[in-house]
């Protein structure tokens, strides 16, 4: 967009430019994060990370492995303090949030998807998913559980709503995963690896649902992934590499 601005009053040529666009809001944005490991040898993992991710955009985030991604994955979503620099979600300083205040952001504004499922062995599928929800306020209503049961029909769970974890294939527990990070109708999803740990048919599979829940929610997704094929298929990709990040073109 920059390079619009090449008449005199570029300035405001530029603004104009935004008003027409507008934009959607930025959702997460971090302003000169880093992040080192302490101990008697300081570990600098990432030295100075400025990102905007806006609102219903998916991310993905490449790099090689120990490169910083799930460092900067904790640290977007709050579960680790950056050693500076600021994050911002939906423009709030995280640094400004007391503990409580800060679980309550977790809860309500990010959904976590990890490599392996942490589905809870001794719930059913449709209990699980429903679990974000009974921790924030101790039981579902009516309609959240209609809610998340659409949810689980989407994904194709249906016929397993009152399996246990130990009954369903990786690929299921994946799905099931998906939507209880989705349960509180976050507006950002963080997911580390979520199709590292499947085949690639249900890699696959997982993938396109969380593509799916994100063009018809505007759920915004960041996530890190391995797959090249997977990552071309983001709306941005981000390469973690000597502790910087920088945008990589799509192929
Ligand atoms: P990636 O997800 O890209 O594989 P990580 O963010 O997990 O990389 O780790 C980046 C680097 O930080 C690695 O060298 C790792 O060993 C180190 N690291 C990660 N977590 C910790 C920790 N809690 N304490 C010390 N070092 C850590
Ligand atoms: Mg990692």
């Amino acid at each position: 967009m920059r390079d619009e601005m090449h008449s005199a009053n570029g300035h405001v040529a530029t603004e104009a430019l935004d008003a027409s666009v507008s934009l959607p809001p930025i959702v997460v944005e971090t302003q000169g994060l880093k992040k080192t490991y302490g101990g008697k040898i300081a570990v600098p993992v990432l030295r100075g990370i400025d990102l905007q991710i806006r609102a219903g955009t998916f991310v993905a985030i490449v790099g090689q492995s120990g490169s910083g991604k799930s460092t900067l994955l904790h640290m977007l979503g709050a579960l680790d303090m950056p050693t500076a620099g600021r994050v911002l979600i939906n423009g709030v300083d995280l640094a400004t949030l007391e503990e409580d205040e800060l679980a309550l952001l977790r809860s309500e504004e990010i959904g976590f998807i990890f490599q392996f499922h942490h589905l809870l062995d001794e719930l059913t599928c449709l209990e699980n998913a429903l679990m974000p929800i009974t921790i924030r306020h101790g039981t579902e209503t009516e309609e959240q559980r209609a809610r998340v049961i659409r949810l689980l029909q989407r994904v194709g769970l249906e016929p397993h709503l009152h399996k246990r974890p130990g009954e369903m294939s990786g690929g299921q527990s994946q799905r099931c995963a998906l939507v209880r990070a989705l349960a509180n109708a976050p507006k950002i999803v963080l997911a580390d690896e979520p199709t590292g740990n499947l085949d690639s048919r249900s890699g696959k599979e997982v993938f396109a649902l969380m593509h799916e829940v994100n063009r018809a929610s505007g759920v915004a997704f960041v996530m890190i992934t391995h797959d090249d094929r997977l990552a071309q298929a983001a709306d941005r990709i981000f390469l973690v590499e000597n502790g910087v990040l920088q945008e990589v073109e799509k192929k």
